[in-house]
């Protein structure tokens, strides 16, 4: 046993250097999330969302602000062309933003009404985007803009490549949140995270979901067989990465845990803050990438991201194009 790692089976030792603590990049930020690697140039872009920015991080040149004011973005994902997607709590959409700045509307509204405030998205390989539709950033002013359910519910959305067009792929989450494909992209796991209220109220309440749900993908487009994949404690799933061996990465309260396809946990990495989110990147793409309310933590694996044999042409985002230094 190991104060940064909880070993459940043996197996998940091959997985993380247990060595190697989590490294803390950065600290005293507000709430982070959505973290999203570049490659090209090294750098991790993230959001703090109650502050209203995109932040940037890179081995050689630390943190700095990306992009002020943000419009509360949240999660973050590339698309097939490398371009940056992103979900926005303030407009209350999901844009793609091209190297020289511009943006382009992927979703604003269902049935003729706005969305609630998009929050966590990923692109499939046919470049379809889904993602979901909880209200935390709606529910009060802290990320977001206070307002309405329009459509009344809380959607898990597929974009179609192409055209954008809008289906609803689940309808009866409480509040959707992270979301990530099996290595084959036939299973769907979906975060609902409906026990936190989020905005001014801390309250948990136990008895609304705190677990991940898995779904099988029909024809590509469509979800069935939704089942409880696991009920998470402590805290709730927020954002959560899925590896090549289909391993889910999710966080929790606590850190960050590790479960196999059939639901068993393996391990976690432990951390001193609530985990939002996560990603891999680094060099050799083997760097986990961890948002954690105030702060970002590495921790190196021996895994990859099950789409991390995706290439992407080399974008500008970021920093200027550089080495990815130690990691
Ligand atoms: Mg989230």
């Amino acid at each position: 046993m190991s104060e940064y790692f909880q070993i459940d089976d043996p197996s998940f030792e091959d997985f993380v250097d247990i060595q190697r603590p989590p490294e803390q990049l950065c600290t005293g930020l507000s709430w982070t999330e959505g973290p999203v690697w570049f490659q090209e140039t090294g750098t991790l872009l993230f959001s703090d969302i109650p502050n209203c920015r995109m932040m940037q991080w890179s081995a050689e040149d630390g943190t700095s602000e990306y992009l002020c004011p943000s419009e509360f973005t949240n999660g973050h994902y590339r698309d097939l062309d490398g371009h940056l997607v992103s979900c926005e709590h303030g407009g209350r959409r999901v844009i793609r933003r091209y190297d020289d700045g511009r943006v382009e509307v992927i979703a604003d509204s269902y049935n003729g009404v706005r969305l609630n405030s998009p929050n966590d998205l990923i692109v499939k390989s046919d470049g379809s985007i889904w993602f979901t539709d909880p209200p935390y950033g709606i529910n009060s002013d802290v990320e977001g803009y206070k307002g309405e359910r329009e459509y009344g519910g809380c959607y898990v959305f597929r974009a179609a490549p192409g055209s954008g067009e809008l289906s609803v792929v689940a309808n009866d989450f409480d509040k959707p949140n992270g979301l990530a494909f099996s290595p084959g992209e036939d299973v769907l796991y979906i975060a609902d995270s409906g026990a936190i209220e989020g905005g001014t109220n801390p309250a948990f309440d136990d008895d609304a979901p705190h677990h991940i749900r898995a779904f099988d993908v029909v024809d590509g487009c469509s979800l069935a067989n939704g089942r409880v994949f696991v009920d998470l404690a402590p805290g709730v799933p927020d954002g959560f990465r899925v590896d090549t061996e289909g391993f889910v990465w999710t966080s929790a309260a606590d850190g960050v845990h590790c479960y196999s396809a059939a639901g068993d946990l393996y391990g976690k990495i432990l951390l001193p803050e609530v985990v939002s989110n996560l990603t891999f990147g680094g060099l050799d793409g083997t760097t986990m990438f961890i948002t954690a309310t105030s702060s970002v933590y590495a921790v190196a694996t021996t895994r990859k991201d099950a789409t991390s044999r995706r290439s992407y042409p080399a974008r500008s985002y970021g920093q200027a194009m550089r080495g990815a230094g130690e990691f």
